[in-house]
């Protein structure tokens, strides 16, 4: 099935169950077993059913099945925020003395959580350029668990070595993880390219409003084969999970990954995504195609604005040809669309400011992916608690202006963008 159709209707059968055409919410805590034996059976894994929502939920199941399916995945698993998903794609994997290989081109949330927060876990984290991944096989070794890096990255806007990463990493039997939040699974499906596991932020382009906060994980088919196979390094898949009784993931005729992340990290400790959430994500996914197609086309064009603009310095946009990521968007990407964020260098600190303050059509919001036009300041908001060098790292600037260009006509965006340059 073609994209467009498995956004409307991927996951749900309205001949079946509920018979509604639009999806219920299921705004529930718990469910009602039908006795002892079903409720036993449930715990058990001999049935699948809902026990309780921090694990499953009706509504829920919908939008993981059809987020499957629209990713090119076995399964998904949504939690309450992307900085969750992130959190339980890496805790799923790597525990006390392992490290993970992060690139250096991440959101800023996602730096202080791998470098910073689960560094008091004992997990370490070890930094490649995810540009050429040159220096990414040198620094693999036996306690690696993860490589993780983003396809389109949230504020640098660059492209990942995608290929590379994933050949590098299937040759050393480490586990791919590809957040995939401002790309979106409408433009690129990172699963196509080999990648084992993808993260979103559900908040961004797949909520498309900014109404709610929600985060996926999707996991490929055959990952019980991977991790048998490098049973060593995985061998928390492959040997009997004590808080389970004794549960082997492995054996188990369910996406293992997805699984792992719902049994054991959602069961304690419980970020589990809203129903309501859920309801909002679905209701989202039906426009997505239409929505980052318009989200890239007006990014374009403004891009091109900015580009001829005297009192602009750079523009960062992968759909520009003079951009160095424009092969790369054109080899990845659908139709060679780079959604909908722009950088670009004001004149000055002070001048980047300036036009901040003076657009009036841009909202000034630390947020991506919304219908409304976005303007903000990376270096004094969404980094501000990266230090001057992982700053310049992560290659913010202090001059840099980022853009996220929603879905209005982008005429009007570049009258607005044309007056508070001037
Ligand atoms: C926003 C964002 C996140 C974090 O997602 P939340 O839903 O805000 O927790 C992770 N990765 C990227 C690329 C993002 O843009």
């Amino acid at each position: 099935m073609q994209k467009e159709t498995i956004a409307v209707h991927g996951g749900y059968n309205n001949k079946e169950g509920w018979g509604t055409m639009a999806v219920p919410i299921a705004q529930t805590t718990a469910y009602a077993f039908r006795d002892a034996e079903h409720a036993a059976n449930l715990f058990a894994l001999k049935e699948l059913g809902s026990i309780y929502t921090r694990l499953t939920n009706p509504t829920t199941d919908v939008l993981e099945q059809r987020f499957a399916q629209l990713e090119g995945g076995a399964a998904a698993i949504c939690v309450a925020s992307g900085q969750s998903a992130i959190f339980y794609a890496i805790a799923n994997v790597a525990e006390a003395g392992d490290n993970i290989l992060i690139s250096d081109k991440l959101y800023g949330g996602a730096v202080t959580l791998l470098t910073h927060t689960i560094k008091r876990f004992g997990i370490t984290a070890k930094v490649f350029k995810s540009a050429d991944a040159s220096d990414l096989e040198e620094q693999i070794d036996d306690k690696t668990k993860a490589i993780f890096f983003e396809s389109l990255s949230n504020p640098q806007i660059a492209i990942a070595d995608i290929e590379k990463i994933v050949e590098i990493a299937k040759r050393n039997g480490v586990l791919t993880v590809c957040d995939n939040t401002v790309a979106s699974a409408a433009l690129f499906n990172p699963i196509s390219w080999g990648v084992d596991v993808v993260v979103h932020s559900t908040s961004k382009y797949t909520n498309g409003q900014g109404t709610a906060i929600g985060g996926i994980i999707v996991e490929r088919d055959g990952l019980a084969e991977f991790f048998k196979e490098n049973a060593k390094r995985y061998s928390h898949f492959v040997e009997p999970d004590e808080s389970y009784h004794g549960l082997v993931y492995t054996d188990v005729p369910l996406p293992n990954f997805c699984l792992r992340v719902r049994l054991a990290l959602l069961r304690d400790i419980g970020a589990a995504q809203s129903p309501h959430n859920s309801w909002l994500l679905l209701q989202s996914i039906e426009t997505l195609d239409i929505r980052m197609e318009k989200h890239s086309n007006s990014a374009l064009e403004v891009a091109k604005f900015l580009e001829s603009h005297p009192k602009v310095k750079a523009v960062n946009y992968p759909g520009l040809e003079s951009n160095e990521n424009y092969a790369k968007a054109q080899k990845y990407f659908k139709d060679g669309k780079a959604s909908g964020l722009i950088s670009f260098e004001a004149e000055s600190y002070e001048a980047a400011k300036t036009v901040i303050d003076a657009a009036k059509l841009f909202s000034v919001v630390v947020n991506i992916g919304d219908s409304k036009s976005l303007i903000v300041h990376p270096a004094s908001t969404t980094h501000s608690q990266m230090s001057e060098s992982e700053l310049l790292k992560a290659g913010v600037n202090p001059t840099t202006v980022r853009l996220s260009i929603g879905l209005e006509n982008p005429k009007d965006l570049i009258e607005d963008l044309e007056q508070a340059l001037a």
